[in-house]
């Protein structure tokens, strides 16, 4: 199976996107400030540091025993709405590729879904409620949809999805999490969350494959 992914091609997953997130920290910080409190680059920043640490000074020899320890280290690290949620969504992640023998698009897109169906369960977000799930939805739909055509061509899709679902956050209203304290003030800005999940498919994309 040329295709299947490995705990190596995983650990460079969560270093691509740490360092993307950690170029990107004023920006997600940015786009923080205008609908919340200015947190969300330092803090995911902060975790996927931790995170990084981890990875340099531990092996694991499966994918569910990694993911079991990234999601637990981000969710005592990163704080704020995202670390339990990013956390979550590692760890039920991780508990879908136990004991699957060769990760190909099926199983990868089986585990997104764990992993989103986390997110939801946690933080009860619908679509449109201008949050990361915003990403995520269409990012799942779109993998599963093109998971016939092989695992770049799932991870692409879902990345270019995501990044729709991203700008499309602009114009939506908050409903869920801090940005919804500010009603209507906070049309008219992306969403912070669904702009880092975007990072962490983009991320999948480059490295997975
Ligand atoms: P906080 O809002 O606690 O400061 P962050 O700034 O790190 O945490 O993260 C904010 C992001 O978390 C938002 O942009 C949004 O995408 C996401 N978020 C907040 N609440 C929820 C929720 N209930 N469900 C899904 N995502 C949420
Ligand atoms: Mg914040």
């Amino acid at each position: 199976m040329a295709e299947a992914v490995t705990v190596d091609a995983f650990v460079r997953w969560l270093k691509h996107f740490a360092e993307t997130v950690h170029k990107s920290a004023g920006h997600l910080t940015q786009l923080d400030s205008a609908i919340g409190d200015a947190d969300h680059g330092t803090n995911m920043d902060r975790g996927l540091k931790a995170v990084v640490a981890v990875l340099d000074t531990n092996g694991f020899d499966s994918p569910d025993a990694l993911f079991k320890k990234v999601g637990m280290t981000l969710v005592s690290t990163v704080g704020g709405a995202s670390g339990p949620l990013y956390g979550t969504f590692f760890l039920r992640f991780g508990s879908a590729l136990q004991g699957v023998e060769s990760i190909g698009a099926e199983e990868l897109g089986k585990a997104f879904r764990a992993g989103v169906d986390g997110i939801v369960a946690r933080g009860k977000a619908e679509l449109e409620d201008k949050t990361m799930y915003d990403a995520w939805a269409p990012a799942l739909e779109a993998f599963d949809q093109a998971a016939a055509d092989g695992l770049a061509a799932a991870l692409s899709a879902a990345a270019s999805a995501a990044a729709e679902g991203r700008d499309a956050t602009t114009d939506l209203l908050a409903r869920k999490g801090r940005a919804s304290y500010l009603g209507e003030r906070s049309v008219g800005h992306q969403d912070p969350g669904a702009t880092s999940t975007t990072m962490l498919l983009e991320s999948a994309a480059a490295t997975l494959v």
